[in-house]
């Protein structure tokens, strides 16, 4: 039967590159589900819609088509058939993805397109997010929660992009993390029965190691 392996944690834990490597390793299929929210995020954004109204939020979530690719070789993701891969990973967008993906509508809209395609992924399938253990992939044979410092998470993410010094990613981080730690529905949490990877002190070549050891047992 196809593998489902859910990896959750807070930004800057490697947990994409982690979950890339591993679905490319053992032949899966890949989900980026923050990718997903900081589609409808963009979408958002572009057509004017009010980021700190929830209501405004909830009325169009139902109105972007986002389809999602799942090559860990190549994730690609479009928007009403635009592709969006570049434009969703602004500072603009980083930052009001967390009041958008706060709406139960956006939540309830993006988890039952993550079911779909988790569910016709046929040799199985690597999906990352915050909540994919606890709430999306309850049934998941296996769940990894990656922790790491928060100084180490934030030199990573500013090395991965230019122009951005430590401090303001560490703060910028901090608080997205607050915000999705703290909102109501489905918030990033581990799933009791996720195994905790720190990886604070490993490279990226050990923390996928450790986790295909994981599936493979
Ligand atoms: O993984 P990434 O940092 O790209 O996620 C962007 C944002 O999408 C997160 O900060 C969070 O607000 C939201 N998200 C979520 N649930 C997920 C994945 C991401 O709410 N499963």
């Amino acid at each position: 039967t196809p593998v489902i392996v859910a990896i959750d944690g807070p930004a800057g834990t490697g947990k994409s590159s982690t979950s890339k490597a591993v679905a490319a390793q053992l032949g899966l299929s890949y989900l980026d589900t923050g990718a997903q929210y900081r589609a409808i995020t963009w979408w958002m954004v572009s057509n004017g819609i009010d980021i700190d109204d929830p209501s405004a939020i909830a009325a169009a979530a139902g109105k972007p088509e986002i389809v999602s690719g799942t090559d860990p070789e190549g994730p690609a993701i479009t928007v009403d058939g635009v592709d969006v891969a570049g434009p969703i990973r602004t500072q603009e967008v980083s930052s009001k993805v967390s009041a958008v993906s706060a709406v139960p509508e956006v939540r309830a809209r993006i988890t039952e397109l993550q079911r779909s395609i988790a569910a016709s992924a046929e040799q199985g399938i690597v999906v990352e997010g915050r909540d994919i253990g606890t709430t999306v992939l309850p049934d998941a044979d296996l769940k990894v929660f990656l922790t790491a410092s928060p100084e180490a998470r934030a030199a990573r993410r500013s090395g991965e992009l230019k122009g951005s010094d430590v401090h303001s990613t560490r703060e910028a981080l901090i608080k997205r993390d607050a915000a999705d730690s703290s909102r109501k529905t489905s918030p990033l949490a581990k799933a009791d029965d996720a195994v905790e990877v720190d990886t604070t002190e490993l490279t990226l070549a050990q923390v996928i190691e450790c986790v295909v050891t994981l599936v493979e047992e």
